[in-house]
């Protein structure tokens, strides 16, 4: 039987398949994809460095009663008009209560060399501001080059208990006794915020100081260092050319919302010292997430493996339906493959039965039947042409479906000829005979009504000696080869 000959019976079976495969391979990639940005925010956000640790180092370094006393040196001064020029910095001073301006100095050496601390850590481009709150009210700060100073402060909450780093070092009751801070933090970190004067987003580390004022008084604040969260964290935020995310973001808010029909990714990029994480996060639009997908390895190999089955999937699947179909001990297909279009595209059917099989087995055990049913089924293959179809019906009964038989007394000759070439095989002492009943396929037959009429001329040869084919002459049953007693009188 040519197996290639089998058309694909379920078109849509096969189309339902075909798109089942296209779609879960296109969800791999799209998995694959998501799995591997993950992948690359892990490494991304491992190898940031710290930017706080930078900073705890450097406020330890400043100073902070240089500013004051640098901004008192100047305060007779009438306030110049800002000169800019590169490498400016300038000392700016504000008072909370009026929220006036009352320094704008261009630093001017030597005698600002006492600031060069301040000029050192305001040089690094992640800085933009440094200042001191001042509990006398006094806002005090360094900024770079050609600053937007204003004359007024915007409106701010001048309760300086209502500011939360202030609160957080100095809120508690017994300082004014014992000169100690409310929390031992090195600093606090404040949220991201847009920044007064620069207008862009910083985050502002906190330290507190305590100065003594030499009146037997102290004074005390906090140093706040404004860093730019854009400069900061630029590796995160801007360098992705083959990640681009739709949004980036890094925020201290766990649950700060992921925009609505987005993918959103977000992962701890960084620790401050009182414990807060600072998040990265990444969000995709569908359509940037699918344009990446489209430019990943991921989809490429998809597109070629899809190729690659599209050009053998034919014979791949016929392949895989000939596994199916086949019956594992004589390699012969199996009854499920006879249907009706099958049959009708044959001439005759013959339904066989190997006879007294069973003593075979029970004389012989039953791997010799198995080896005498596998040689049968050669033995069938064999004395058939290639067009025609043997099929293993079950036990050791099988069906030969031959095709291109003319007419009647061509089916007899080959039938016939099966029956003058008896099996012998080695393990058995006796050929292997068989008995079978043949009939011509009519096209009103069903593949039920067809076998049944054909066993039915079996059973006949088995009441009549069996080894022997049974056929239809007009209604009346004839055997292929003539009994002894009707050989006799014949
Ligand atoms: P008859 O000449 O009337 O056909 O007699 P029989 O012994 O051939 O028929 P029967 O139906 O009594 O026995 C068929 C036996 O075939 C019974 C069963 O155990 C055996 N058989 C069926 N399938 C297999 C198989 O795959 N391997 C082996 N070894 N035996 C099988
Ligand atoms: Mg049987
Ligand atoms: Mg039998």
């Amino acid at each position: 039987m040519a197996w290639h000959k089998v058309r694909i019976e379920h078109p849509k079976l096969t189309l339902l398949g075909a798109t089942l495969l296209i779609l879960t391979g296109l969800g791999a990639v799209f998995y694959y994809t998501y799995q591997s940005l993950r992948h690359d925010m892990n490494l991304i956000t491992a190898k940031q460095k710290n930017v706080f640790d930078v900073f705890y180092q450097r406020a330890k370094i400043l100073e902070v009663e240089n500013m004051i006393r640098y901004a008192d040196l100047h305060l007779e001064q009438d306030i110049p008009a800002p000169v800019s020029g590169p490498d400016t910095d300038y000392l700016y001073g504000f008072d909370l209560k009026t929220q006036q301006r009352f320094a704008n100095i261009p630093l001017q050496y030597p005698a600002a060399n006492l600031l060069n601390t301040f000029r050192y850590a305001l040089s690094d481009p992640e800085v933009d501001n440094i200042y001191t709150l001042w509990n006398d009210y006094r806002l005090i700060g360094m900024v770079g080059n050609e600053p937007l100073i204003p004359d007024e402060l915007p409106p701010m909450k001048i309760n300086l208990m209502t500011i939360p780093a202030w609160y957080h070092y100095f809120g508690c009751i017994s300082f004014e006794i014992k000169r100690t801070l409310c929390s031992q933090d090195e600093a606090f970190v404040s949220d991201i915020k847009v920044n007064n004067f620069s207008r862009r987003h910083t985050i502002a580390m906190f330290f507190p100081f305590l100065y003594p004022s030499g009146q037997g008084d102290y004074k005390y604040g906090l140093l706040g260092i404004n860093i730019v969260v854009n400069e900061a964290f630029e590796d995160v935020l801007l360098p992705f050319t083959n990640i681009n995310p739709t949004r980036t973001a890094v925020s201290f808010n766990v649950a700060e919302p992921c925009r609505p029909f987005h993918l959103c990714l977000q992962k701890p990029l960084m620790r401050t010292k009182t414990g807060t994480d600072l998040y990265l996060k990444w969000s995709y639009s569908w359509l940037d997430f699918i344009k990446l997908t489209l430019h990943s390895v991921a989809f490429d190999i998809y597109l070629i493996v899809l190729l690659l089955l599209m050009v053998t999937w034919k014979q791949l699947y016929l392949r895989l339906r000939t596994l199916a179909h086949t019956d594992h001990l004589t390699r012969l297909p199996r009854r499920d493959i006879l249907n009706q279009r099958l049959l009708h595209e044959h001439d005759y059917l013959m339904i066989l039965d190997i006879d007294n099989f069973k003593s075979i087995n029970d004389l012989h055990g039953h791997s010799i039947g198995d080896a005498a049913l596998t040689a049968f089924a050669r033995y069938l293959k064999g004395n058939i042409r290639k067009i025609d179809t043997a099929i293993r019906w079950g036990g050791e009964e099988f069906i030969v479906l031959f095709r291109g038989m003319g007419n009647d007394d061509m089916m007899s000759q080959s039938a016939k000829r099966l029956l003058t070439r008896p099996l012998q095989i080695p393990e058995l002492p006796d050929p292997i005979t068989f008995s079978a009943g043949v009939i011509r396929i009519r096209d009103y037959l069903t593949v039920t009504e067809a076998v049944h009429l054909a066993d039915e001329l079996l059973y006949h040869v088995k009441q009549h000696g069996k080894h022997n084919i049974a056929c239809y002459e007009g209604t009346t049953i004839r055997l292929i080869r003539p009994l002894p007693d009707e050989a006799e009188s014949a």
